[in-house]
């Protein structure tokens, strides 16, 4: 994006990484921290709970906004992903918390172009793909990979050279994105990274949707009004999986709760003329992503470890996700 082509925004905007290095520069000169939040943008309240969080815990704040061609396999949705700038600034121009006697604001927003972060290009057919890739062995092929084969090769790609440009204190993700989140913990573990160290990448709860619990995401703007009466079925069979499973029913019964919601909820959504559709439900060891055996239970897993109950639901022609993180967060190690 070119500078004349931008909204104006009392938050910097930097559009390149020459330009992003001098004002981290400075920062490091001046010993502060940098909080980051990388976004591809079309920011919703889920967002804005990461950036707060970033506020709260660091001296400066950059949103990084990129819609990463890598992560998307050229039968998706890379044309159409929405791109709202202006009402993003705005958004986030209006982010603020005060912590002693200081109020802070996002410092800096971060808009590489394509060139800049992809300078030997970007083409989504791996197989015609030139240049440097990072692949998180064992780790990109459940879940959300065994959907979407290249996808998180395409996210380990970009957040590594978003990592290199901004140099980041702390970083904070989402647990929409589960696996994504855990797995770049462990990027930053595996390739030694000083910024931010894995345990400055940070894990921030779902924001969903009050009424019905949807998590918000940006792709719920694809929903006609009478698909996002059905888009909270996910999330409903997802609760209703784990309350089975803290009563002690087998992994595949408490599945087999959900795809009974599912089940439900597609007969009313045919009715109404909406096209409701499983991809997946699992349930999956949130250390080593490995599916749970079809027989185990609350009792014969390990104590503390939690477990990962997630899934993907497309209703009409938007593909959906949402988890359940089993047991606590926070006791997850990597
Ligand atoms: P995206 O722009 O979809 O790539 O998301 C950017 C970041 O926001 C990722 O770390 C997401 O996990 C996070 N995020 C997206 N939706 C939500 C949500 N509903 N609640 C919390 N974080 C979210």
């Amino acid at each position: 994006m070119t500078s004349s082509s931008l909204p104006p925004s009392p938050i910097p905007l930097l559009t390149s990484v020459a330009s992003y290095r001098q004002w981290r520069q400075r920062a490091f000169d001046e010993r502060k921290s940098v909080g980051f939040v990388p976004t591809m943008g079309a920011l919703h309240d889920g967002h804005l709970s990461l950036v707060q969080k970033s506020l709260a815990e660091n001296e400066l704040t950059v949103l990084s906004i990129f819609v990463n061609p890598a992560q998307f396999a050229p039968h998706e949705d890379l044309a159409t992903y929405p791109r709202t700038l202006p009402g993003d600034l705005e958004l986030l121009t209006a982010q603020q918390v005060t912590v002693g006697e200081a109020v802070r604001k996002a410092s800096a927003v971060f808009l590489p172009s394509v060139q800049d972060m992809y300078p030997s290009g970007i083409s989504q057919d791996v197989s015609a793909q030139r240049g440097a890739f990072i692949e998180m062995k064992g780790y990109g092929h459940q879940m959300e990979g065994a959907s979407r084969p290249n996808f998180f090769r395409g996210v380990a790609t970009v957040v590594t050279k978003l990592f290199n440009a901004v140099q980041p204190t702390n970083a904070y993700f989402g647990q929409k994105d589960i696996q994504q989140a855990l797995l770049l913990r462990k990027l930053c573990k595996d390739l030694l990274f000083p910024h931010p160290e894995a345990d400055h990448v940070h894990i921030v709860p779902t924001s969903r949707d009050p009424n019905d619990g949807l998590a918000l995401s940006s792709r719920n703007a694809y929903l006609s009004a009478n698909e996002r009466k059905f888009a909270p079925a996910l999330y409903k069979a997802l609760q209703y999986a784990e309350s089975a499973w803290s009563n002690g029913e087998s992994k595949d019964r408490c599945i087999s709760r959900a795809l009974a919601i599912i089940s439900e909820v597609k007969a009313q959504a045919v009715v109404d003329g909406v096209d409701v559709r499983l991809d997946y439900i699992e349930m999956n060891d949130s250390e080593t992503f490995d599916v749970l055996d079809a027989s185990s239970n609350n009792q014969s897993v390990a104590g503390d470890i939690p477990m990962i109950l997630s899934g993907a639901l497309w209703v009409g022609k938007t593909r959906l996700i949402d988890n359940i993180v089993v047991g606590d967060l926070n006791r997850i190690i990597i």
